[in-house]
């Protein structure tokens, strides 16, 4: 069993964190940034509205007790390296840093040297993606998501495919074209064709649509031929990030069958840039749904395998001033839980790599206003979205911003994931 490390609540920073930051000093999540001054991508810990430089505190003597550390894991370009000395190496790193920035610690605080080096505003770093991503799975693992749209676009009588209930459905992605939080996409071209249509067309999408999703990644290579089973899922997964898994719905709905998705989702993909560690969530470690058909047995959990993580999705036109918020949900309504997604991923002996993207499913909630798509939001749009520059949406625009946020909260503890914010550009 994992043996999780985290802060009590009532630690505090001496480091003043503004109200409802998502960067608590019990959150510390990893990424991967550089600055205009020093360009060397290197590894930070989000703390406030700042980034500790893990390169300066290690080059300044501050990370001598953390076993197996060096200066070349610090500086790179992912965190791949430094997860692949172990989880004893970087959550000595993360249980140091805490350390460090608590109240009552003062090697950081009355160095003043140290202490103007070693924070970087998050406003003024690059952010990159956190990890060299060798594979991106999907999975479809929201009850609600896969019922809308199977009565959607099938049945609405008997909306959810036999093998759902017994298999945490998922799809091979691709990982080549999975973008950091800030980098816009352009709006995909592809073969269109409506029911009607003897023949499809080609051209850009008319149906660009967003999925909030969450993803974990693995901090743990497996070799071929390996399961892992869901009572040690915990030890592969490093932590959870932000994703927007793009979709083109009518390039999807015309090339999907037989083999499923394809071009319709491989064009862009947008994940946050902080992984936020299990660690961190243990606290808000919470049971998921009722699973109403018994899973085989290497399907089967003991004890609460989901987080309570509030998610929502904002969404801003060239034209509005600021965003407005088009979904609130919460990651606990998942009904296939990660421990199963990467017990079933892994069931055939397939090796996963560290640093590898696994993405949820869309998150839709029970309520209209918890879809995690503008497909379901506007329910195949019959029901579009009024924005207040006057305008109407069924999908996703040119010029269109789309922001998703996530984060933990209880005990006035809050551990956050930031956002993921993505604007669209015209097709080329
Ligand atoms: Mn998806």
């Amino acid at each position: 069993m994992q043996t999780f490390t985290n802060l009590p609540w009532t630690a505090r920073s001496w480091l003043e964190i503004p109200v409802n930051s998502d960067f608590s000093i019990q959150n510390l999540p990893f990424g991967i940034f550089s600055t205009s001054e020093a360009r060397q991508p290197r590894v930070g810990l989000a703390l406030g509205e700042f980034i500790i430089d893990t390169a300066v505190l290690f080059d300044a003597g501050m990370l001598a007790q953390v076993p197996g550390l060096s200066r070349e894991l610090l500086y790179a370009n992912s965190l791949n390296s430094l997860l692949s000395t172990g989880v004893s190496t970087w959550r000595a790193l993360r249980v140091r840093v805490a350390e460090l920035f608590t109240q009552g610690n003062n090697d950081v605080l009355k160095n003043a040297d140290l202490h103007a080096r070693v924070l970087v505003k998050q406003s003024q770093a690059q952010l990159y993606l956190p990890t060299k991503v060798s594979n991106y799975v999907d999975f479809y693992s929201s009850r609600e998501h896969a019922t809308n749209v199977g009565a959607m676009f099938r049945d609405p009588q008997n909306p959810l495919l036999p093998n759902w209930l017994h298999i945490p459905i998922g799809y091979n992605g691709r990982s080549s074209s999975i973008v950091p939080s800030g980098v816009a996409i352009q709006r995909p071209q592809g073969q269109l064709k409506n029911d009607a249509d003897p023949a499809p067309t080609f051209g850009p999408t008319r149906q660009l649509d967003f999925e909030l999703e969450m993803a974990f990644i693995t901090g743990k290579q497996t070799q071929l031929g390996e399961r892992i089973p869901t009572s040690a899922t915990d030890e592969h997964i490093f932590g959870l990030a932000l994703l927007n898994d793009w979709s083109a719905r009518d390039i999807q709905r015309w090339e999907y069958v037989p083999l499923g998705p394809f071009l319709g989702k491989t064009f862009a993909t947008s994940l946050s840039p902080w992984i936020v560690t299990l660690d961190a969530l243990q606290p808000f470690r919470v049971e998921g749904p009722e699973q109403t058909v018994p899973v085989l047995p290497y399907l089967q959990t003991h004890g609460p395998q989901t987080y309570d993580i509030q998610l929502e999705v904002w969404l801003q036109s060239a034209r509005m001033n600021e965003p407005i918020k088009v979904c609130h949900t919460n990651f606990r309504h998942m009904y296939w839980s990660m421990a199963q997604q990467l017990a079933h991923m892994t069931s055939n002996g397939t090796n996963i790599d560290i640093g590898d993207v696994y993405g949820s499913g869309t998150i839709s909630g029970p309520t209209p206003d918890s879809y995690g798509s503008m497909l379901e939001l506007c329910w195949k749009g019959t029901k579009p979205i009024d924005l207040p520059d006057g305008s109407q949406r069924k999908f996703i625009e040119d010029g269109d911003t789309v922001i998703m946020k996530g984060w933990a909260q209880k005990n006035g503890v809050r551990v956050g994931f930031g956002e993921v914010r993505t604007s669209v550009l015209a097709a080329n």
